[in-house]
């Protein structure tokens, strides 16, 4: 059977894990080819041909919910055939997967589960995990209610339940089948004696199934009723990541209500299911099941309408949610080791921060009692996804669309991914040449190689602490980008209790270790306190200590037959370097300079994506075809001539259009042969000028000095007060950061960003020209090459790729250094003051708008948010 004639036997709303025995087990590479399938081999080539086109293709074969197939198809990708495991980027189960399908994905697929969260979606495994914390964090495990396996804890079960009966206590308890799903198997005992123990029974069981593992827990008995109902809320959790933790609470969900109103146990003859249990499966049989009109009536009901509820009522709502979001991270802690340690075990290769290739999309049962406090009843790792009302179409289409959009799929992940893999074994195989070179000193310079080595290691270590800063940098920003409803618990913005949860974790760790292997012992708990300590070292620090580091080296090096491209690659700095964005680089002012330019600006391609950074494909230039040297369009440049700051620091604004001479530039081309060759040839030949080092060298110092002179200027303001207002923005970055991001994402068009980002390119492109003294091609210079990387970088997407920078300074940085060549630190230098000059200008740009008045004024609107920025008045 197809997965499209899977779909279209719709859901029939049947929950959870019971799905899993309908579906087939395929398995990865190997898929099942049925009778149906062979048939149908014609039109999945055909839709194979078209997910290729496509780019994003997503397996769905293992589902049977049909908002899948929409949340997919909304984001544009496509459904690969079946049994194909291999292009998919997505793969979608609703079943868990074993251990070593983890393995084999590629480390650009995503899949739907973690290994290991059966810990916690097994009803036995879950209570067996509270039970170890609660006795040794009886103050923070305290929100399951007091559990038993059976059989094995059958006797002090009875025990308890006799103890209770002998002082006059009468308590009722749920019986649940450990692995059970959709209240099958539930029964409510009064009497804790009669609970029957798998197949042994105290009496009382009519015949119903015990064998098997099962629970007992204590009922709770005085529920919060809404209209008399009983009623649990259904919770979205994320994780996307285990390595490190990263978690988001889905800002929505249903509250679900039995069909029968609610009488304690202990106080009413009738026992029947739809008073006590909450599913929809269960009370969907029942007559009196309701389907609401709306959000706030019927038997499923949303979670603002439960708030509105409450708040009628005089509850505390907002600590209730504080508590629930506790209870989440909480149990997400709690199954952090087990996930840590399955992960590690079954992606060896893949360092702490790199891209997840499982996440997990949980739904948590969670009932409330009479004072508002949450319990855990369930976390279900394969939550329904069945729309049969409108509000479960509303709010699961909702929690998948967010959820797919936060993972950040892009069909640059492949290229992206087998890149980096090709400079790891590129690496390692330096590595390898520098230990054979050690070998052969070793006798002569025991000591100065043993300190070499050190640095070495040491070295690595900081540019994998860097690399993951950034990648986590890209994330956070990412995540801005896109979060409405899903909002990040772990870790979490608040401090004390990011502290109070990273202080857990480690307690956590030490009493859950699963044992030897990744994820226990004293390292793993140091590490883990290093990876989630909200005193890490920012960005500058660590690229000091390297550049420190690489000096070191540098001296430990032999200088004659040393590489000195001075790359951040291979470490070989020269000997005198210092650190130029320290001596250069006033990290948020803005500079003068000594002469005044003029202003133009040029059409850049549109088409110049992130992904321009990390193909390296993309270091295959071609020339002529795309010549993007335009004039700002009539219309623009009028606008612009008198209202856009200049970049200048003489006390009047020069804006005009200059005619600037067409030139050759580098383009993207697809991986080819032809085109890989020609590049290779620029970079040895050309690509430096003469190909001499030291030119290449000079010409950068030069530039950084000149970048660094040139400012951008506020019209009609000195280069003074210009650099005051726009500290005044930066310092009150917090409060501003909303409305300059409203201007320039919302307000201004894609046109009207890249004009402003031209204002700078174009005065770049003149200083640059001014720097070259030699008679090669500018176009070829590798700084030219950068600085167009740089550029198509903060074009990408039309412009947000400039706002990126804000939220994270180094993010573009880090995909400048995953190019095959990286720069060089002083090339890293002029790239980070060309990246403020734009930052600059876009600021400028949002605070001259704001004041003027005239409605013609403008790169974009005329908003009056001046005012409402009180620094920069
Ligand atoms: P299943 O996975 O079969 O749905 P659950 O553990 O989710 O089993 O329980 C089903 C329903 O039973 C819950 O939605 C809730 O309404 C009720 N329930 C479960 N445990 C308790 C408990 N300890 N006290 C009170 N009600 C409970």
């Amino acid at each position: 059977m197809s997965s499209g004639q899977r779909r279209r036997q719709a859901s029939d709303g049947a929950e959870e894990a019971a799905v899993s025995a309908r579906l087939p087990q395929v398995s990865p590479h190997r898929g099942l080819l049925t009778g149906a399938s062979v048939e149908s081999a014609g039109d999945d080539r055909r839709q194979h041909r078209r997910h290729r086109r496509r780019g994003v293709g997503a397996n769905l074969s293992a589902t049977k919910f049909d908002i899948i197939y929409l949340a997919v198809e909304r984001l544009g990708f496509s459904v690969c055939p079946d049994e194909d495991f291999v292009t998919p980027y997505l793969i979608w189960s609703d079943l868990g997967v074993p251990p070593d399908r983890i393995s084999e994905l590629r480390p650009h697929q995503r899949i739907n589960h973690f290994p290991g969260m059966s810990e916690i979606s097994r009803k036995d495994l879950l209570s067996r995990n509270m039970a170890k914390l609660a006795r040794v964090l009886p103050k923070e495990y305290n929100f399951t209610p007091r559990t038993w396996c059976l059989p094995g804890e059958y006797s002090s079960f009875l025990q308890y339940s006799r103890e209770l009966r002998k002082v006059g206590k009468l308590r009722s308890f749920i019986y649940k089948p450990a692995n059970g799903a959709m209240g099958h198997g539930i029964r409510i005992y009064k009497n804790g004696e009669q609970v029957p123990c798998n197949g042994v029974s105290g009496g009382g069981n009519g015949g119903f199934d015990t064998t098997g593992p099962a629970i007992v827990q204590e009922y709770i008995a005085k529920p919060l009723l809404i209209d008399g109902f009983k009623c649990d809320l259904r919770i979205y959790v994320l994780v996307t990541s285990c390595d490190p933790l990263r978690v988001y609470f889905y800002n929505d969900g249903l509250l679900r209500l039995s069909t029968e109103k609610y009488a304690d146990p202990q106080k009413c003859e009738s026992d029947t299911l739809y008073m006590h249990l909450t599913n929809y499966s269960v009370n969907k049989r029942s007559e009196n099941y309701a389907k609401g009109d709306d959000d706030s009536t019927g038997s499923k009901r949303s979670i603002r309408f439960l708030n509105e509820y409450l708040q009628k009522r005089d509850y505390d709502v907002p600590l209730m949610w504080r508590n629930i979001i506790d209870l989440l991270v909480k149990t997400i802690i709690a199954v952090q080791p087990h996930l840590l340690q399955h992960y590690r075990m079954c992606r060896p290769a893949s360092p702490p921060g790199s891209d997840s290739v499982c996440f997990e999309i949980l739904g948590f049962d969670v009932l409330l009692d009479h004072k508002l406090k949450p319990w855990l009843v369930e976390v279900n790792r394969s939550p329904s996804f069945g729309a049969e009302q409108p509000i479960d179409r509303r709010v699961k289409l909702g929690v998948l669309d967010e959820a797919l959009r936060l993972l950040n799929i892009r069909a640059s992940d492949r290229a992206r991914h087998a890149n980096a893999q090709k400079v790891q074994s590129q690496r390692r195989l330096m590595r390898g040449r520098s230990n054979g070179a050690e070998n052969q000193h070793q006798h002569q310079h025991l000591q100065q190689l043993q300190r070499e080595r050190e640095l070495v290691r040491r070295r690595e270590e900081l540019q994998a602490q860097l690399a993951r800063l950034r990648r986590e940098a890209d994330r956070d920003e990412h995540e801005i980008r896109t979060c409405r409803r899903f909002r990040r618990i772990f870790p979490g913005d608040d401090r004390v209790s990011q502290e109070r949860y990273v202080k857990l974790m480690l307690a956590v760790f030490g009493a859950l270790t699963p044992g030897r292997g990744a994820g226990s012992g004293a390292g793993t708990l140091k590490e883990l306190e290093e990876q989630y300590s909200c005193e890490r070292p920012r960005q500058e620090e660590l690229m000091d200590q390297l550049a420190r580091c690489e000096e070191q080296l540098q001296q430990h090096q032999q200088p004659p037959s040393a590489d000195a491209s001075g790359k951040l690659q291979n470490g070989r700095q020269h000997q005198n370097h210092r650190r130029p964005w320290q001596r250069h680089h006033p990290p948020q002012s803005v500079q003068h300079r000594q002469s005044s330019l003029t202003l133009s600006a040029d059409e850049v391609d549109d088409s110049a994506d992130d992904d321009s950074f990390d193909d390296d494909d993309n270091d295959a230039v071609e020339s002529g075809d795309r010549q993007t040297e335009a004039k700002l369009e009539a219309e623009g440049a009028d606008d612009a001539s008198g209202r856009l700051p200049s970049v200048s620091s003489t006390p009047t604004l020069t804006t005009s259009t200059s005619t600037t001479t067409p030139r050759r530039r580098h383009t993207v081309v697809a991986a080819s042969g032809a085109g890989r060759s020609r590049s290779v040839q620029a970079d040895r030949s050309g690509g430096i000028g003469t190909g001499d080092q030291q030119e290449a060298e000079q010409l950068c110092r030069r530039m950084l000095d000149q970048l660094n002179e040139l400012c951008i200027r506020f019209p009609g303001k000195s280069a003074q007060q210009a650099e005051q207002v726009l500290a005044g923005l930066r310092q009150n970055w917090r409060q501003n950061k909303a409305l300059v991001a409203g201007y320039w994402l919302a307000k201004l068009d894609a046109d009207k960003r890249r004009k402003v980002i031209d204002i700078v390119r174009q005065n770049v492109r003149a200083t640059l020209s001014r720097c070259w003294r030699s008679g090669a091609d500018l176009d070829e210079s590798r700084i030219c090459r950068l600085f167009d990387r740089v550029f198509a970088r903060l074009l990408s997407s039309n412009g947000q790729g400039l706002w990126a920078t804000f939220g994270n300074s180094a993010s573009w940085e880090s995909a400048l250094l995953r190019m095959r060549e990286p720069p060089s630190l002083p090339e890293l230098a002029c790239c980070r003051r060309v990246v403020q000059l734009c930052q600059d200008c876009l600021l400028t740009v949002f605070l001259f708008s704001g004041q003027s008045a005239a409605p013609s004024a403008d790169v974009g609107a005329s908003p009056s948010h001046c005012q409402e920025i009180p620094a920069a008045s």
